[in-house]
C-alpha cells in the first residue's frame, strides 16, 4: 500500500522485542486459522539448542531477537541500543560484527524452510533488522542459498525502517473500513 513497486508475494521480517513475519500473499495479509501465521521467532535453528520459554528449544529468537544479538554484542542496559550496535558495526567493532553475523547465519537457517515451503517474490527486512541489514545481510544470504534448492528469493530491506509494521496496523485498520464502510458504520 504504501511502496511503489512491493511485489504481491512476500515475507516481511521483523525484530524488536521477538521476531515476527508476515506473509502477504497476493496483496493480502496471511493471517492462520488462529491469527498467529509468521511465528518465524519459534522456528528451530538448533533443535537440541537452549529451552525457549515458548516449550521448543532452540529457537531463532534465542539467536537473532533483539536482546540476544545485543547481549551477544557485550551491549547492557540502555536507550536505543539497537542506534548503539549499528554505529559500533559500523566503526567495524569485532565484537558487534559477530554478533551480527551470527544472528543473520540464525536467520538464514529459519527463513530457509519458509522460503522453501512458501516460494515468495521477496524476503523483506523490517523493523529493528532493517538497520541492522548491511552487517547481517551477507550471512543472512550465504546461508538462504547455499540451504535453498531454487535460486534463493531476494532479500531486501524496507524501506519504512522501523516504522513498517506499525505503518501496516494502522493500514489495516483503514483498509477494513474502506473495504466494508456499512459493517463499521452499523
Ligand atoms: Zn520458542
Amino acid at each position: 500500500w504504501l511502496g511503489e513497486g512491493t511485489p504481491a508475494d512476500f515475507l516481511h521480517v521483523s525484530a524488536e522485542i521477538g521476531i515476527g513475519a508476515a506473509l502477504v500473499v497476493d496483496g493480502k495479509l496471511l493471517r492462520g486459522t488462529r491469527g498467529f501465521a509468521g511465528e518465524l521467532g519459534h522456528v528451530p535453528v538448533r533443535p537440541e539448542g537452549p529451552a525457549c520459554p515458548c516449550g521448543g528449544r532452540g529457537c531463532l529468537e534465542q539467536y537473532a531477537g533483539e536482546e540476544a544479538v545485543l547481549r551477544a554484542a557485550g551491549l547492557g542496559p540502555g536507550e536505543d541500543r539497537v542506534g548503539l550496535l549499528a554505529e559500533r558495526a559500523a566503526a567495524g567493532d569485532t565484537d558487534a560484527r559477530r554478533a551480527l553475523r551470527g544472528a543473520g547465519t540464525a536467520l538464514g537457517i529459519a527463513l530457509t524452510g519458509a522460503v522453501n515451503l512458501l516460494d515468495p517474490r521477496a524476503v523483506v527486512l523490517g523493523g529493528a533488522l532493517s538497520r541492522l541489514a548491511p552487517w547481517l545481510l551477507p550471512a543472512l544470504e550465504r546461508e538462504l542459498t547455499r540451504r535453498t534448492a531454487t535460486p534463493a528469493a531476494g532479500v531486501t530491506v524496507s524501506r519504512l525502517g522501523s516504522d513498517g509494521p506499525l505503518l501496516g496496523a494502522a493500514h489495516s485498520v483503514v483498509r477494513a473500513v474502506l473495504d466494508d464502510p456499512v459493517a463499521v458504520a452499523a
